[in-house]
């Protein structure tokens, strides 16, 4: 059992063919430790999102192999595709993506029914409890503001315990207070439960959360930074965005 929650190998993904063919990834290779926390940023049209999507199986590489818990997922059927993506992967969007009809618990409780499994209410009270939602257990996501919609889908993320949690600029529907408060939320499973975070974002502050940052420039890996600051992100991605195309 090797210690990568995620790995990318060689990965590539080409859209179109022929003159029009887009290299959206360029033989990518990325390992993402178990108990990490990584921010994948990059300029617009850098390979950002498809990264998130192949890594989380919801896109196929044209290339290479993607390795989930130390499952390939590339040659795995669609069947077993959904169902180590239902519960091994757990993905939190800009748009909290909550069924509107369904309470806090309820939509916590979806992933488990969706996967035919027992609902354990316990277990659903514990994530609601750990993301600071355990008195708005019956509230439905309209009454409930914008933060705390963000941590009732990350408490659904979270409740099949996947061996990585995906965010895809998880803040950034978030004033920046409420924001903060989601990150420190995210630091705090890396450290405290050893969760494996892999976000994308557009924010220096929010990649400064992280363990290390990831940079993206046309499809290919540009760099990375470990440790640092929002101050030291911005100003490298200053450097990227001034990348000529
Ligand atoms: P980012 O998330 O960094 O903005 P994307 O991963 O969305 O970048 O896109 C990377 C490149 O792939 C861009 O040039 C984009 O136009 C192209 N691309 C993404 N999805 C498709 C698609 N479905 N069809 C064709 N081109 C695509």
């Amino acid at each position: 059992m090797n210690d990568d929650a995620v790995r990318l190998d060689d990965v590539s993904r080409r859209y179109g063919s022929g003159g029009g063919v887009v290299h959206a990834l360029d033989r990518v290779s990325l390992a993402f430790p178990r108990g990490s926390f990584t921010a994948v940023m990059g300029p617009s049209g850098s390979g950002k999102s498809t990264l998130l999507q192949c890594a989380a199986g919801l896109d196929t590489p044209t290339s290479g192999t993607v390795t989930v818990g130390g499952t390939e997922l590339t040659g795995l059927g669609e069947r077993r595709l959904t169902l180590l993506r239902r519960e091994r992967i757990g993905f939190v969007f800009q748009a909290f993506n909550l069924l509107p009809s369904l309470t806090a618990e309820q939509n916590v409780a979806l992933p488990l029914r969706l996967a035919g499994r027992r609902v354990p209410g316990a277990r659903v009270r514990e994530v609601l409890e750990r993301v600071g939602l355990a008195g708005r257990a019956r509230h439905r996501p309209s009454e409930l503001s914008g933060g705390q919609q963000q941590r009732v889908a990350l408490a659904r993320a979270l409740v099949t315990r996947p061996d990585v949690l995906f965010g895809d600029e998880p803040t950034g529907a978030l004033d920046s207070r409420t924001g903060r408060e989601v990150l420190a939320l995210l630091r705090g499973m890396v450290d405290g439960a050893g969760q494996t975070v892999v976000m994308v974002t557009h924010d220096p502050v929010a990649a400064s959360y992280a363990d290390r940052v990831v940079f993206l420039v046309d499809g290919r890996v540009n760099g990375e930074l470990a440790g640092a600051g929002a101050d030291a992100i911005a100003a490298r991605m200053t450097t990227l965005e001034a990348v000529p195309c």
